[in-house]
């Protein structure tokens, strides 16, 4: 197997081009135990942690820059980024362990196409868009266009995410990430569930995204749950038809981690309590994002 360390996205465009099975990746926390386990042999690795577009994380007048191979250790520490977005911070936060997060990056998390990934839940319901280089130049896509299926993405051969545009949280906004493993440390999610709301000036909620991941091949929006909330004030009787449409969103399996019928209902607790912690967190942003 061969290694490429290309200093430039125009660099790595021409390697992944040239190669027969090339893969790319950042962090390698995924990538190492695939190799591992056999069940990825690429000819050649494409270390994307050389390139300084994919390493920058940055806060510009209308939204955050982040580089799709920043460790997400980044995310937790930038207290900027996590005070404006906690949910996602959070998320980021979540995965496996200090060690972990030295290294793993929201291009892998998103790229490994794991039904479980924790940060997807929450890029998606924050609009999150990604930058995609290749061959044939420069595409924006949204973050819920990229995973077609368990391990698969819409990413032609030659082409990887350069970084995440992530416009600025609004006024009255909050984000949540809640998810439920099994023991405490490092292990996957049962649920994950991602959550923003936004309120207007009588508390009411004017915008609602609510996204479930590990419950279906690939994460699960609940348009239910969301056209509940528009409208109302956040009270028991809508978080009841929350809980409810979030469990019958669910395509869940059974495996040692959880049935389907736990999966089902554990959707259903964790939906209502993102949408009061990210309502919560709406009512205290009164100011501009910045
Ligand atoms: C002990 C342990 C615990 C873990 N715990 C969690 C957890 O709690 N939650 C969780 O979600 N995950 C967890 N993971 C999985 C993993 O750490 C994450 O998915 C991580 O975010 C992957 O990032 P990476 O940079 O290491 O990806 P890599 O391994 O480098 O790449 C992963 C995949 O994405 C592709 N890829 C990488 N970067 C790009 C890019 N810029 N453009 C296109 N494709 C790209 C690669 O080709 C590969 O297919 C755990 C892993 C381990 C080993």
């Amino acid at each position: 197997m061969k290694y490429a360390s290309p200093s430039s996205v125009e660099e790595a465009t021409g390697v992944l081009a040239g190669a027969l099975s090339a893969q790319v990746f950042a962090g390698a926390t995924d990538v190492v135990p695939q190799i591992r386990a056999g069940r990825k042999q690429p000819e050649i690795l494409v270390d994307l942690k050389g390139i300084k577009e994919l390493l920058n994380v940055s806060n510009e007048a209308t939204h955050w820059r982040v580089g799709a191979a920043t460790p997400t250790a980044r995310l937790t520490q930038d207290s900027d980024f996590s005070s404006e977005f906690p949910g996602l911070s959070e998320a980021a936060g979540l995965i496996g362990s200090d060690q972990i997060q030295n290294r793993s990056s929201l291009g892998g998390n998103l790229c490994n196409g794991s039904p479980a990934a924790d940060s997807v839940p929450a890029m998606v319901v924050n609009g999150v868009r990604a930058v995609v280089a290749g061959g044939s130049g420069s595409r924006t896509v949204p973050v819920s266009e990229i995973v077609t299926g368990p391990g698969k993405t819409s990413l032609a051969d030659d082409e990887f995410i350069v970084e995440f545009e992530i416009d600025h949280m609004p006024a009255h906004t909050g984000d949540a990430y809640l998810r439920l493993i099994p023991r405490t440390e490092m292990d996957i999610a049962v649920v994950g569930v991602g959550v923003r709301v936004t309120l207007n000036n009588g508390g009411q909620v004017s915008a609602a995204d609510i996204v479930l991941g590990a419950v279906a091949p690939t994460i699960v929006r609940v348009p239910e749950a969301e056209a509940a909330l528009v409208g109302n004030q956040i009270n028991d009787e809508i978080l009841a038809t929350v809980s409810a449409a979030a469990s019958a969103a669910c395509n869940p399996i059974d495996d040692k981690r959880g049935t389907i019928a736990y999966r089902k209902q554990v959707a259903g607790v964790l939906a209502k309590r993102a949408v009061l912690l990210a309502a919560e967190r709406a009512a205290e942003r009164n100011g501009d994002a910045k």
